[in-house]
């Protein structure tokens, strides 16, 4: 069913999401919230959303029975998962309303296909070459070097990419990330980092979040700062200008983030996109009027999207698992009682049962009047979490 060909889905029926991570568990939190029951197909048992919706299918994303069962619970889907393969949303599309569609979410799959878009739609994007074969391999320009070394497919937080510095560290990178398809981009000079997140329905209304400053460690996002502390009024407009330039040639219906990178000179440059809510926004769930789950959620039921207002300054900080393993002892939780001691602080765990190094465990926002206050007592949750300054 195409998009445009639905009308509004109204509270009490059933939203239905493929993947059962924290996106989706923050999904299901915003949809329960309006009224909307919600399905969650996610092949694990313990998956933060399926353990809180009102429907959990057990199934892998490809699995026909799993995503008829889905179609046939819920109303419209959405996805939370980036790499849901795009037959599966395809599938489902020919039973109900997807948002985003299967065709969007293809290209947020494939960084060279990402790329190609940016450029169609007059965004500029790091110098790039894709290399696929051996020849390609040999042909790199070495204006880009150094460079990092991204696989086109299935990356995430940091993995399947490296640095490399030289002809010599490009081809054994290429070796050690199995030959698989990839795309060298040129290192640039980082002043900082923003993310614009936008919305748009299928009447083709658009709206944005305010922009996000991100800092990232070990290829992972760490800090979100909302005011952007070194935003410009220029670089606002050209991201936010560029990011629904980029929606709306995807005809893209439902929440999608495009990360920036802004260059000394103030040159504005697309990173990626994420086809669905993104860790840089969720701050919107404690420091705006609107968040970015409940965005999707009206998206994706043609309920009319409003611009979303800042009503607070907001500092978010990811909380991975490296935070259980402090000290080289045994797995232990940071001191939640400390963190709640502090004014403005809202919690936010996942449900994982078990933490890990670079997982995802939850998130922390700390909203106050002020960038200046949010910070302070951000530095203070930081320290007591053993992280470092920002
Ligand atoms: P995620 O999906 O979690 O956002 P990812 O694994 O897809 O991450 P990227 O967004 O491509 O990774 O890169 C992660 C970070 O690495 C960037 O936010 C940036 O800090 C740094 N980085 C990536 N590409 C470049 C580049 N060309 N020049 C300088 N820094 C870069
Ligand atoms: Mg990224």
């Amino acid at each position: 069913m195409s998009a445009s060909a639905r009308g509004f889905i109204a509270p009490g029926a059933t939203l239905g999401v493929m993947g059962g991570g924290q996106l989706g568990r923050m999904f299901v939190h915003a949809a329960q919230q309006l009224g909307y029951a919600t399905a969650v197909l996610d092949a694990d048992a313990d998956s933060p959303a399926g353990l809180v919706a009102h429907h959990h299918v057990q199934t892998g994303y490809l699995d026909e029975q799993g995503l008829a069962q889905l179609a046939q619970r819920s109303a419209a889907i959405t996805t939370e998962f980036e790499n849901v393969p795009a037959a599966a949303l395809r599938a489902l599309a020919a039973r109900r309303p997807v948002a985003p569609g299967a065709d969007a979410v293809a290209v947020c799959q494939d960084r060279a296909a990402e790329k190609a878009h940016f450029a169609a739609c007059g965004v500029p994007c790091a110098p790039h070459a894709l290399i696929e074969t051996a020849q390609q391999l040999a042909a790199v320009d070495p204006a880009l070097l150094p460079g990092i070394l991204k696989t086109a497919r299935l990356g995430y937080d940091g993995k399947g990419q490296l640095r490399v510095a030289s002809a010599e560290e490009l081809a054994s990178a290429w070796q050690s990330l199995g030959r698989a398809p990839c795309v060298l981009e040129k290192m640039l000079p980082l002043a900082y980092e923003v993310s614009v997140i936008v919305a748009r329905n299928a009447a083709g209304a658009l709206v944005h979040f305010p922009l996000q400053q991100n800092l990232h460690r070990g290829g992972i996002l760490a800090v979100t700062q909302v005011p952007s502390p070194d935003l410009t009024p220029q670089v606002q407009q050209r991201a936010i200008d560029a990011a629904e330039r980029i929606a709306a040639r995807l005809d893209y219906v439902g929440v999608l983030c495009v990360e920036f990178f802004v260059l000394a000179d103030g040159a504005v440059v697309a990173n990626e996109m994420a086809p669905r809510p993104h860790n840089s926004g969720h701050y919107s769930i404690d420091a705006c009027d609107v968040s970015q789950f409940e965005l999707q959620v009206r998206a994706m039921t043609g309920a009319p999207l409003v611009a979303p207002r800042l009503h607070s300054a907001a500092v978010m900080l990811n909380l991975l698992g490296d935070l259980w393993f402090r000290d080289g002892e045994p797995e232990t939780a940071p001191p939640w009682d400390a963190l709640l001691a502090l004014p403005g602080v809202h919690l936010h765990l996942y449900g994982k049962t078990s933490a890990r190094p670079g997982r995802k465990m939850g998130h922390l926002t700390v909203t106050a009047a002020t960038l200046d206050d949010a910070r302070r007592t951000a530095l203070r949750a930081a320290a007591l979490l053993g992280l470092d300054g920002f």
